[in-house]
């Protein structure tokens, strides 16, 4: 029904999945798809008289985070056990930290207009501020395999592999936007090189709180927390439905329940899984294995030193300095390796041209990247660093461009060619394939002449008004060619040669 007159309210708890060599707790080490129950210690599986020893480099990620977040930092932080009966959880409660996260009070920005994809972006679009109410760390629980024909399995591999839980304020108002936030994180923790990020494979999961309020409102509704969404596109569609269930539930004058609710993807629709539990369910108690967590100045300024150019900054020096169109600097910042391959070409590229017109030339490099570049990296579903073609190849080949020895045309050929031909440089394919732009009149000129008296009939055609037919000699032209001449000189020259054919006629007559 009436979804103008409802606002949605929207707050995410997110568990990013850290790239550690070893679990937050213990040596063992974490794996995504290894043989189940291969990689289990005694810390992980819980055993009586194990302890816990806290792994340094989840600290330093947390505060990596916390600090690309723009989080206050607990200078002391404890570790609390929440307690809760799951067989995949070996020791019966999980170690959490409770009422002093790490982190807190941080926002993310998101940019609505810019993501609309529109290759017309502004430069400086309106942001909204995403509020974080804190970042904790914790460790992941085990697998449970359910079968549909037999018994559920167990798998704790993922016992003790750190994960980073993220809850925001309930700050946003529509599916798309916990999207684009979604996004965001996602491109963030790949920047900072925390984890892959990767939502399908569970590195990056997501609950959602919804619930909705008359326009106008100030007091939030009654919430449900909706789970089981693996891609950034179930979130949204998720949210979705259920914003327009619980609004239909209003509009029948019913109250919506509390309730934790699972997503059907096949279905496409959300079912309850449990009433809600409270905090005090859990018997939250800190956890007399583990000292508290310190952290001083100087271990954050040293972090704060050691992160990366992040992405917004990154996108806007591409702006300002590189000289990029804001359409083309957010799409080639939107991945930290391609935003690397980009720089890496671009530098090689100005080695070269030492010097000229900087800006076209970080467009032409730009062009590549964007148009052949990222079409085989959607083609095949690689990495950009499996990309045959590295910056260095790519460099020659615009290279070869700015010299204008190679057509736009051409290069889309060279490069398509060198995607095979990995011992070769550009120039030497351009070469061996007669790619090289042939910009000489002088070696243009007989083959347009021969073309033009071949064709007596379309000339005449072309002569009385049909100009569409410049195209045909185009062709005939390039066909006939041994090689590969200019397609400007040969259009030109074609024109200028027609049309001294036409007043040659009337001359005549
Ligand atoms: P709990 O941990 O008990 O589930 P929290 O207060 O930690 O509850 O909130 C969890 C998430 O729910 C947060 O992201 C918060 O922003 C969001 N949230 C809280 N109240 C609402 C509401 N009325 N509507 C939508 N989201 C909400
Ligand atoms: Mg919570």
């Amino acid at each position: 029904m009436s979804y103008e007159m409802y606002e949605p309210v929207i707050g995410l708890e997110v568990h990013v999945q850290l790239q550690t060599d070893s679990k937050i707790f213990s040596p063992d080490v974490p794996t995504f798809g290894a043989t189940p129950n291969s990689h289990v210690d005694p810390v992980s599986l819980g055993h009586p008289g194990t302890l816990p020893v806290l792994n340094e480099t989840v600290v330093e990620y947390a505060l990596r985070l916390g600090l690309a977040t723009n989080c206050s930092i607990a200078p002391r932080s404890v570790f609390a056990r929440k307690h809760y009966f799951y067989p995949d959880l070996p020791k019966g409660y999980q170690i959490s930290q409770y009422d002093t996260p790490i982190c807190y009070d941080g926002y993310v920005e998101v940019f609505p207009e810019e993501d609309a994809g529109d290759e017309q972006e502004p430069a400086g679009s309106a942001s909204k501020r995403v509020g974080l109410t804190r970042i904790h760390m914790e460790e992941d629980a085990g697998k449970s395999i359910h079968q549909e024909h037999g018994p559920t399995r167990l798998d704790f591999n993922r016992c003790g592999v750190p994960l980073l839980e993220m809850v925001t304020e309930p700050d946003l108002r529509t599916p798309h936007e916990a999207h684009l936030f979604l996004r965001r994180l996602r491109q963030l923790v790949r920047y900072l090189d925390i984890s892959d990020g990767n939502m399908e494979e569970g590195s990056l999961r997501c609950d959602a709180n919804v619930s909705v309020r008359p326009r106008g409102r100030e007091q939030f509704g009654t919430r449900t927390e909706l789970k089981n969404m693996n891609s950034m596109s179930h979130v949204e569609q998720a949210l979705d439905y259920e914003i327009t269930r619980q609004i239909a539930v209003l509009e029948t004058g019913e109250s919506v329940e509390q309730q934790t609710l699972l997503w059907d993807p096949n279905a496409g629709t959300t079912r309850p899984m449990r009433s809600k539990e409270e905090a005090h369910d859990y018997r939250y108690m800190p956890d007399p294995d583990l000292v508290e967590v310190e952290v001083d100045d100087e271990m954050i300024e040293d972090v704060r030193a050691d992160l990366p150019e992040l992405p917004r900054a990154r996108r806007q020096r591409f702006i300002d300095d590189v000289g990029l169109p804001p359409y083309d600097a957010r799409v080639l910042t939107e991945d930290r390796a391609v935003a690397d391959y980009f720089e890496t070409a671009l530098d090689q590229l100005y080695k070269r041209t030492k010097g000229g017109d900087t800006d076209a030339q970080a467009k032409l490099v730009s062009n590549l990247v964007m148009t052949e570049v990222m079409r085989v990296l959607n083609e095949r579903t690689i990495p950009i660093d499996e990309l045959p073609v590295g910056p260095e190849r790519l460099a020659q080949l615009a290279f070869l461009r700015v010299q204008e020895k190679v057509s736009s045309n051409g290069a889309q050929d060279v490069f398509e060619i060198m995607l095979d031909e990995t011992d070769k440089s550009a120039g030497k394919i351009a070469d061996e394939r007669d790619l090289i732009q042939v910009t000489d009149p002088d070696a243009v000129a007989p083959v347009v002449d021969a073309v033009i008296d071949d064709h007596p009939d379309q000339v005449k055609t072309y002569l009385d008004g049909k100009e569409g037919l410049l195209g045909f000699f185009i062709g005939q032209v390039m066909e006939r060619f041994d090689g590969s001449p200019d397609p400007e000189l040969v259009r030109e020259m074609l024109r200028e040669k027609l049309e001294a054919r036409g007043d040659a006629v009337e001359e005549s007559e």
